[in-house]
């Protein structure tokens, strides 16, 4: 009876307060959320989970003992990725990190590695910087991806304490000095002899990835799996 009514209030607040597709400023059905089916079905996606040795491994490939590394669509300029993920980090709109978390998770209903891993990793931010966003867009993603694998998420044992996002005055030397101590581990036991999946928004270069893992990996990790939403090309 209280689904019905749910149901019934959604469809209410559907009719007064219209919501639009972020892609193409449809009117969204009730069981839609931020994309249209048409949109949705534009997102692009890299189908990468079916090769081992894509470009994701790649680009993160030789630099931390990696497993396996995925990411679900391409970022480009100007993309419809990239406006999601804008939306959701700059205009605060949390409800993109819970579309693109489930849409993971479906991208990645059926694949074995995953079940490999132990728990559930997400990119952290400056203290700072969570705090004046409000949220970690990483962490609302991956959330939804542990969630729907069942597995154990733990969003507050790697913490970072450089805010390597502001630091455009200092030169390449010092960002890459700046980048090497920029995480460390609470408890490091928590993480030891794991399998982690750890989960970024974006992977550009692979910096901010590798010196998560290499933390892990001195906290005694066995292995590090990566999956971001973009990978940007
Ligand atoms: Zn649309």
């Amino acid at each position: 009876m209280k689904k019905i009514a749910t149901s019934i209030w959604n469809g209410l607040l559907d009719f007064i307060y219209p919501r639009l597709c972020l892609g193409c400023n449809k009117v969204l059905l009730q069981q839609e959320s931020v994309l249209c089916i048409g949109c949705t079905e534009q997102l692009p996606h890299t189908h990468y989970h079916h090769i081992h040795d894509n470009a994701t491994f790649q680009r993160l490939e030789g630099r931390f003992g990696i497993g396996h590394a995925t990411s679900f669509g391409y970022y480009t300029k100007g993309g419809l990725l990239q406006y999601l993920l804008q939306e959701l980090k700059y205009k605060g709109n949390k409800s993109v990190g819970t579309f693109l978390g489930k849409s993971l998770h479906a991208a990645l209903r059926n694949v074995d590695w995953l079940a490999e891993a132990g728990l559930v990793v997400p990119v952290p931010l400056h203290r700072q910087k969570q705090k004046y966003r409000g949220f970690n867009q990483s962490a609302l993603i991956g959330q939804e991806l542990a969630a729907g694998r069942g597995l154990p998420f733990l969003a507050e044992n790697l913490v970072r304490i450089v805010d390597t996002g502001t630091q455009t005055a200092k030169s390449r030397m010092q960002r890459v000095e700046n980048m090497k101590n920029a995480f460390v581990v609470k408890d490091r036991p928590a993480f030891a002899q794991q399998h982690i999946l750890l989960i970024d928004d974006i992977l550009t270069t692979g910096a901010t990835i590798e010196h998560c893992a290499l933390a892990l990996e001195e906290a005694g990790a066995a292995k590090i799996s990566v999956v971001t939403v973009g990978l940007a090309v």
